[in-house]
């Protein structure tokens, strides 16, 4: 593994997978019960190049950053559909309905 110069780049974001052994369940059906999955270290995520076993402090980072903007993204669609208001006020469906009088979307092309 190449070791990078400088502080900041060492915290650059690897590129990881679901486990194929565990399905990226973390965790595998043993006999009697589950097994942490050995392959991924029960985080249920490998190296997406090698497919190989990361170190958790390598895939941490990774779900942290896909968490956030997961979260961030979830944020945006509530806003957009308005779910961050308890109850949709009048005035937003007063303004659903504020269409433009007769004409205005009756384009028809020719
Ligand atoms: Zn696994």
């Amino acid at each position: 593994m190449k070791r990078l110069h400088g502080s900041l780049q060492q915290r650059e974001l690897k590129f990881i997978v679901e486990c194929n052994i565990c399905l990226g369940k973390g965790v595998r059906l043993g006999i009697f019960h589950y097994l942490e999955c050995e392959h991924c270290l029960g985080s249920g995520w490998v190296c997406g190049h090698t497919l190989k076993t990361l170190q958790l402090s390598d895939i941490v980072p990774v779900l942290n950053y896909r968490l956030k903007d997961a979260l961030n993204e979830i944020a945006k669609a509530r806003q957009l559909l308005g779910t961050d208001k308890t109850t949709p006020g009048p005035e937003q469906q007063y303004q659903g309905n504020n269409r433009r009088g007769a004409g205005g979307t009756n384009y028809t092309g020719d």
